[in-house]
């Protein structure tokens, strides 16, 4: 009997969504199934940002991403369909979102994920030790960090820190960072909107993480611990914990489970509104620049 090689992966999830104590829309939107967790953060204006955000998700669920190839053409599909609601709507012009997802791809006893991203929500992966962010922000101060002219303390504070330099919808195309990801016993995957991250460090997400081994309750927590730390912006949040089992081949092989689908926790939060918000809303990111027009913006 062969009983090498054979894994069964099991993933249980969780998600939280809350606008956050200065906001007065939520224009995060998300995806969980057992086949695609996406999250969005959406830009521009009034309404733009939530429909940049629900279209793209929507896009990239309904088309095909059962490879890679196909996954990144999902995003550059869902691109096209946000530039083009954008471009036929004069009060939806220039809005656009991130968008970050896992796909679950591969064969029943070889499962392995897809990762994609444009823009700068993220991916993080967590083994109860090491905790690593998996995606590179798309943003002018990762930008800057990256080329070692700025530390992560300045990146935190800088003027410019909401400025993204990729998109989706902004640009009639895009580049999408996509890779392939062998989970292992054990991960956890975090997706989530910089309302978290600008308000919590690895530090204390891990710590919310090692507390909450639900991927539900993780979920939660963590949208909570951003809004007692400010909540100034939109918070979403998805949790994937994996688990993998190792079977013998000669069993009935049924593969990939979901064993625990613990659906959307949307938490509501909205004590703070009023004259706070009016000023945190005008911080909040409207526009995609190119390093070059932020070079010109600080010549001027
Ligand atoms: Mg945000």
């Amino acid at each position: 009997m062969n009983e090498s090689g054979k894994r069964r992966l099991s993933l249980s999830w969780g998600a939280a969504t809350d606008q956050g104590r200065v906001r007065t829309t939520n224009q995060d939107a998300m995806h969980t199934d057992s086949g695609l967790f996406a999250v969005a953060d959406g830009m521009g204006g009034h309404q733009g940002g939530e429909v940049a955000a629900n279209i793209a998700v929507r896009t990239l669920s309904s088309a095909k991403h059962d490879s890679l190839e196909n996954f990144e053409s999902a995003f550059v599909e869902a691109n096209r369909v946000v530039h083009q609601t954008a471009l036929n709507k004069p009060n939806l012009h220039g809005m656009g979102t991130t968008l970050t997802a896992i796909a679950v791809l591969g064969a029943a006893d070889s499962r392995h994920f897809a990762i994609a991203n444009v823009g700068d929500s993220r991916i993080y992966r967590f083994n109860g030790a090491e905790f690593e962010q998996l995606t590179l922000d798309h943003s002018y101060v990762a930008e800057l960090v990256r080329r070692e002219e700025i530390t992560e303390a300045d990146a935190a504070t800088h003027p410019y820190r909401n400025m993204l330099t990729r998109a989706i919808g902004v640009h009639s195309e895009v580049q999408v960072d996509s890779w392939r990801l062998t989970p292992k016993e054990g991960d956890r995957f975090i997706l989530c909107s910089d309302g978290l991250t600008n308000e919590l460090s690895d530090t204390e997400l891990m710590k919310h993480l090692l507390k909450n081994p639900l991927a539900s309750n993780a979920a939660k927590a963590l949208v909570r611990a951003a809004n007692m730390h400010g909540g100034r912006d939109n918070t979403t949040v998805v949790v994937i914990n994996v688990n993998i089992e190792n079977i013998q081949t000669s069993e009935s092989d049924t593969g990939a489970q979901v064993n625990e689908k613990q659906s959307n926790s949307l938490i509501s939060d909205n004590k703070h509104n009023g004259l706070i918000s009016k000023l945190f809303l005008r911080l909040k990111r409207t526009r995609v620049f190119d390093l070059s027009d932020v070079n010109n913006l600080e010549e001027n």
